[in-house]
């Protein structure tokens, strides 16, 4: 109670205020919006946060005093933000500003500390007219970084300007990725369907009376079709997993049976390869909390993916069971060409491939272990892999187990 007198005689209210402001602007308008809310909740907290002074003892030449609350305030503040005097000098740094523009940044003139010459303009404008402003940077070491900045003149006996950045780099990095992905996945498409439409004017033309040229090229349409109906039925699986990525699953599932259906549904290409396939699972293994049809496509994906890289003749071993922190696995193991070690940490990238040409002559699409990423994601669990070249692979998925019934009921 003390602590909250205290708040509210250091007129803190206005940095209450603002900041519940900005969290509803910032759920209905975004990033921009919240960046002016908080913007006017700083000028709000340097006017209504001053101790009062009587008019004798203030001097309009000097700045005004920042009471230690306010400069409390600011330094806590997330976004980087840099107070400024009237003759452009910094009055005040918060600790995300710091790594930016240094540690000694204070009493400096702003042109000493902050180079881009955008922002220098805009803060030179806002200075001259009063108008707030706002500009767009790159700080391109040491890791290229996206900021907003956002200028606004505050008082006016002296006044002061206030420096407040946004950093873009999050939302850029995903408009990129975005980009990425159209372009991949329209790539991916272009290939069989061009290979589709070229063998169809080929049949209208010289090939048309030619009964020999016209089932093969018939044969590798038909090959060329499933590769585009794969992707397609990829990319809305993609999508479908994404969508519900936050949705908790609720279902007690047996995971030994989940890879055997799995498996099961995949006997056919395992008997084509003459692969021996085992399965072992221990008796009574708890169950885990999730979604039967993801999983099974998740232990499809990566059997698949044992058959498409292991050996011809080869073997693949699946076992289930509980580590010693309780998690319930499942491994997939082959005996194939294994994986690079450097090639790992990108194996559940979208449309990553060891090898582009081996993938698609397997009638791989590259989503494979992007979906087993995110259905594993949803059911917040782990995924590890295993693997030396020319020694095989492991594929081991860790699931946190369902809380017992007893528990659920309470
Ligand atoms: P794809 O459709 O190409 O198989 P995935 O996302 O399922 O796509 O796998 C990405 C890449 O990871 C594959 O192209 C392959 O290079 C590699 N990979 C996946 N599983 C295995 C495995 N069991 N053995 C060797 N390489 C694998």
């Amino acid at each position: 109670m003390a602590a909250l007198k205290v708040f509210f005689h250091g007129r803190a209210w206005p940095l209450a205020a603002g900041m519940a402001v900005a969290g509803v602007v910032a759920l209905l308008f975004g990033p921009l919006a919240l960046a002016l809310v908080i913007g006017l909740t700083i000028a709000a907290v340097i006017f209504l946060g001053q101790p009062e002074t009587s008019p004798a003892s203030a001097r309009p030449e000097d700045p005004q005093p920042l009471s230690p609350l306010v400069r409390g305030v600011i330094e806590q503040l997330p976004a980087p933000v840099l107070l400024l005097d009237e003759s452009k000098r910094v009055i005040l740094v918060n600790s995300a500003m710091r790594p930016l523009v240094g540690a000694d940044a204070e009493g400096r003139h702003v042109s000493a500390v902050l180079r881009n010459p955008a922002v220098l303009t805009a803060i030179d404008q806002t200075a001259d007219d009063g108008e707030p402003a706002t500009v767009q940077f790159t700080l391109p070491v040491p890791i290229e970084r996206h900021y907003e900045a956002y200028v606004v003149r505050v008082g006016d006996n002296p006044p002061a300007t206030v420096l407040m950045l946004h950093d873009l780099t999050a939302i850029r990095r995903s408009e990129q990725m975005r980009a990425d992905f159209i372009a991949n996945a329209s790539h991916e498409l272009r290939t069989p369907l061009a290979a589709v439409s070229g063998f169809i004017d080929t049949l209208r033309g010289h090939a048309k009376d030619d009964e020999v040229a016209r089932e093969k090229f018939l044969g590798i349409m038909s090959v060329e079709s499933a590769r585009m109906r794969r992707l397609i039925d990829d990319l809305l699986s993609l999508t479908r997993i994404e969508m519900n990525e936050h949705v908790p699953p609720y279902k007690r599932i047996q995971l030994d049976q989940v890879v055997r259906e799995a498996a099961a549904a995949l006997s056919p290409l395992t008997r084509n390869d003459r692969i021996t396939l085992e399965i072992s699972t221990p008796p009574n293994l708890p169950p885990v909390i999730g979604d039967r049809d993801e999983l099974v496509q998740l232990f499809q994906n990566l059997i698949h993916n044992a058959i498409k890289y292991g050996r011809e003749a080869g073997h693949i071993w699946i076992s289930c069971g509980q580590t010693a922190d309780d998690q319930i696995f499942a491994t997939v193991k082959d005996d194939g060409e294994g994986i690079a070690s450097s090639a790992v940490p990108r194996l559940t990238e979208r449309f990553y491939r060891v090898d582009v040409k081996r993938s698609r002559e397997k009638g791989g699409t590259g989503l494979g272990l992007a979906i087993v990423k995110h259905i594993i994601s949803r059911h917040q669990g782990r995924l590890q892999i295993e693997s030396r070249l020319g020694e095989g692979s492991s594929f081991t998925v860790l699931l946190p187990p369902a809380p017992s019934e007893n528990d659920t009921k309470n």
